[in-house]
């Protein structure tokens, strides 16, 4: 049942038809994917698909498969997502200029569905590693990083930081984002048909405390956005105190201007005129909300660039020679380094001030892609390469049948073709890298890594 207090909050919405919301919610939540363009060379689920019309890649679902048990979706070659939450995409589109280099901040990004959004979006069209931009993505509660650089992971890209830190953190980089996307915590109004149990949760109280804390992440980081720097905010609720009351409030504070997107009538969007809203009786998704915000044109404040890394260390040599052989040439220069716990990573060189940057401000960070570590003088791949865009095409590799690539993904053994090679070895399914084995003279060992491996029945 819904609480009395939500009840009456939506009826007093202006023009909002509540019988027919209050309908749409008994119906079961849509399905829908986002196809990851630099992955995918087709459709997926291509009997049973239907487009997301605010974003060209988003697909819905006639039934929900069992995800786990895709081997594709392990690869990353597409990613569950609500569809409202894919209109990011046109609110970049409408309000973006790539021609020039972006660096974009995600603040509250965990589990990673915007993120990877915002990383198509830097891609979009170019093969290069560095992309149009870098991408900062973080996630303040440390037991959700994990999932977000898994997720980040899978979407294969190496223009992009992984970072933990509180918001106050980045209010230190005075003006050094061209975009900042801010979905904050909320009180989860628009998730109520998915997740019935967030019913229980919400109440008036909680949205004082979300309305107050959502104003307090705005405010700490208002000063990393540079002159004329976008800020995009978004909630999956309806509340008008957390959404146009904070945007108001916000804008006055701050000195910064609302920036209206075209809505194409068809896709039954609600404008506001402070934001625009996405309600289950009118489109195909859940509840949601988003906003853009310009700060004022003006000089952007020099960048403070450090002269050397505070925690990682260029390669030797030597160390250089062998990593190289494992990723590609072709997709523009990278920088490779080893962290303090031996892991070799790998970013573009166009965003090394960046880093140099990001590595003195915060303390929990990840930078790049990894691709493996040393044991002496061998190296041993991590699963981050065999999901990486930067693996090297001569990799040896063999593909799986459906059976196989399960077993694999449960971490088991499988039996390998007659002549298979001996030595390390990228497991593909249709095509798309899954992880590695080791190929031994009497034995393969799984790679697969164990905190990910499928843990239901497959048959
Ligand atoms: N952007 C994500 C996506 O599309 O997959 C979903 C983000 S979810 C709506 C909000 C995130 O904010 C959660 O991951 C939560 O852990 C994080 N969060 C919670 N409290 C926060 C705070 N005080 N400051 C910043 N982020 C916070």
């Amino acid at each position: 049942m819904l609480p009395p207090p939500f009840v009456k909050q939506m009826q007093a919405l202006p023009g909002f038809n509540f019988l027919d919301f209050e309908a749409a919610l008994k119906t079961s939540p849509p399905v829908s994917i986002r196809l990851n363009p630099a992955k995918t060379k087709g459709e997926v689920f291509s009997s049973m698909a239907s487009p997301v019309p605010w974003h060209p890649m988003g697909r819905y679902l006639e039934v929900r498969p069992s995800f786990t048990l895709d081997p594709l979706f392990h690869a990353g070659n597409y990613y569950v997502q609500e569809a409202a939450s894919m209109f990011l995409q046109e609110a970049l589109r409408q309000c973006i200029d790539t021609s020039k280099p972006l660096r974009i901040l995600d603040l509250c990004a965990a589990p990673g569905g915007k993120s990877t959004i915002l990383a198509d979006f830097l891609h979009h069209g170019r093969e290069d590693a560095a992309g149009a931009g870098l991408l900062v993505t973080n996630e303040v509660i440390r037991p959700r990083v994990n999932i977000l650089k898994d997720n980040i992971e899978k979407w294969g890209y190496s223009n992009v930081a992984v970072t933990c830190a509180d918001p106050e953190v980045f209010g230190t980089l005075e003006d050094f984002f061209d975009v900042i996307v801010v979905d904050a915590p909320c009180s989860g109004e628009g998730m109520f048909r998915k997740d019935p149990d967030s019913i229980k949760e919400w109440s008036p109280a909680n949205v004082d405390l979300c309305t107050a804390r959502q104003r307090k992440i705005l405010a700490s980081v208002v000063n990393a956005l540079a002159p004329g720097g976008l800020l995009i905010y978004s909630t999956c609720t309806y509340n008008t105190r957390e959404n146009e009351d904070n945007v108001a409030w916000f804008a006055a504070t701050f000195d910064l201007e609302m920036v209206p997107l075209a809505i194409n009538d068809q896709w039954k969007i609600t404008s506001s005129g402070l934001g625009y809203h996405f309600y289950p009786h009118l489109t195909v998704a859940e509840g949601f909300y988003l906003a853009v915000l310009k700060k004022e044109e003006g000089l952007r404040k020099k960048d403070q660039v450090p002269p050397r890394f505070k925690n990682i260390t260029p390669l030797n040599k030597q160390r250089v020679e062998e990593a190289k052989r494992w990723v590609r040439q072709d997709r523009g220069e990278l920088l490779l380094y080893e962290t303090i716990n031996g892991e070799v990573m790998a970013f573009p060189h166009a965003w090394e001030k960046e880093f140099l940057i990001l590595d003195t401000a915060l303390k929990s960070k990840w930078f790049g892609t990894q691709i493996g570590a040393f044991k002496g003088n061998d190296f041993i791949p991590d699963h981050g390469l065999a999901l990486s865009l930067l693996a090297s095409p001569d990799l040896q590799s063999i593909e799986v049948s459906l059976v196989n690539a399960l077993l694999f993904l449960k971490k088991e053994v499988f039996p390998l073709p007659t002549n298979t090679p001996m030595g390390w070895t990228l497991v593909r399914y249709q095509g798309s890298p899954l992880g590695w084995i080791k190929v031994l003279p009497n034995r393969m060992n799984n790679y697969f890594p164990q905190e990910r491996r499928i843990r239901m029945e497959t048959r």
